[in-house]
């Protein structure tokens, strides 16, 4: 089995490439080196099943050099992170929309089948108690930058769709939710390396708004095999997908979890929306998936809680000089050995 994994060197694609090698498959990585960067996959990189091409999938020659010869495709370059849509959303639609449309376009033509990976977002300012994949989707003005993602990737989707109803292409929809795990950066706007990175460092945790806005934050473990299980069950062809955590938990217990797993001293500091992101940010209060559907045809469930996710990211982040916690010793030796428990996943089709 040959897979291209576009977007191979970013947080999810990097756990996604070690997977896909443990399993056997040859690996064709597609990165433009944006947010993603080659040292994520250094386990790897001497592995000879690995092709490691650096470029865009804004460059149609580059994206069908890519896809030629592999059975499938996972799709998830994409411009990501509120904090870089928000300060560069033409970057964003462009990429988003025109760069999906040319992996699309590669699929067609060497016949691959395609994973690919959406995002909750597009569910916008829906805050209903379990979002299920037919949910509306709520969005503010298209001239809030931030909408500009759900707005671009809900148009993936429908880009996606199409090409199965007119070319026949195969493909499934993942929508993961605030997916968190080591190798994820800060630096673009996600908040558990953010706040952990803080804590780390002893720095104030930044918490925006009132604190009181709820994510269900889902682990790189649980989500990535389930991507592979998706592209691999005929079920999943034509349907969209989510991928969520199970347990809600506001950013304000979140940030004091945090503390707690640290050992920090540092204090929460609460910060207005508009000194975080300018002026018009919209945030979403609440986002919470049912995950029935990833269940009935995957057998999907969240199986890692918010604390381990925090060990998980704290860990890679670590600075020994800081962590103190009682909790810190046995916490970390946990993630260490959760990094290196790939679950078994059958590449047949
Ligand atoms: N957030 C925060 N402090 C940070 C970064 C983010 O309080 O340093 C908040 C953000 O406003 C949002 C939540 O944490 O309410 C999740 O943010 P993230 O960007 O990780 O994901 P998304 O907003 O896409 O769910």
């Amino acid at each position: 089995m040959r897979s291209t994994v576009t977007g191979g060197a970013g947080f999810l694609g990097s756990h996604l490439v070690e997977l896909l090698l443990d399993a056997g498959d040859e690996v064709v990585v597609l990165d433009d080196e944006s947010t993603g960067r080659p040292d994520n996959l250094r386990d790897v990189i001497d592995d000879p099943r690995l092709e490691y091409r650096v470029g865009s999938i804004l460059d149609p020659d580059a994206v069908r050099a890519a896809v030629r010869g592999s059975d499938r495709v996972f799709h998830l370059a994409a411009a990501v992170g509120v904090r870089r849509i928000v300060e560069h959303p033409l970057e964003g639609l462009r990429v988003n929309v025109h760069g999906t449309e040319n992996v699309l376009d590669a699929c067609v033509a060497h016949d691959a089948r395609l994973l690919l990976v959406s995002t909750s977002e597009i569910y916008g300012k829906n805050t209903a108690d379990a979002l299920s994949e037919t949910a509306d989707r709520i969005l503010g003005s298209p001239l809030v930058a931030r909408w500009t993602y759900a707005a671009a990737k809900g148009l993936d989707e429908s880009f996606a769709h199409a090409y199965m109803q007119e070319y026949g292409l195969e493909v499934a929809i993942a929508r993961p939710f605030n997916t968190v795990g080591p190798r994820q950066t800060g630096r673009y706007g996600m908040v558990v390396p953010n706040l952990v990175g803080q804590a780390l460092r002893e720095e104030p945790l930044t918490v925006f708004g009132d604190g009181q806005q709820s994510r269900c934050f889902s682990s790189v473990y649980d989500v990535v095999p389930a991507f592979v299980r998706l592209i691999e069950e005929p079920h999943a062809l034509g349907q969209a997908v989510n991928l969520g955590g199970g347990t809600e938990i506001s950013i304000l217990e979140l940030a004091e979890r945090i503390l707690s797993i640290t050992g920090s001293r540092s204090r929460i500091r609460l910060v207005p929306y508009e000194e975080a992101y300018g002026d018009g940010f919209e945030d979403m209060r609440r986002r919470v998936p049912d995950n029935s559907l990833a269940h009935e045809l995957i057998g999907f469930v969240p199986r890692t809680g918010v604390d381990e996710i925090v060990w998980s990211v704290a860990s890679t982040l670590e600075d020994p000089g800081v962590a103190r916690s009682a909790e810190w010793g046995a916490f970390r030796a946990y993630a260490r050995a959760r990094r290196t428990h790939i679950p078994a996943i059958s590449t047949s089709r």
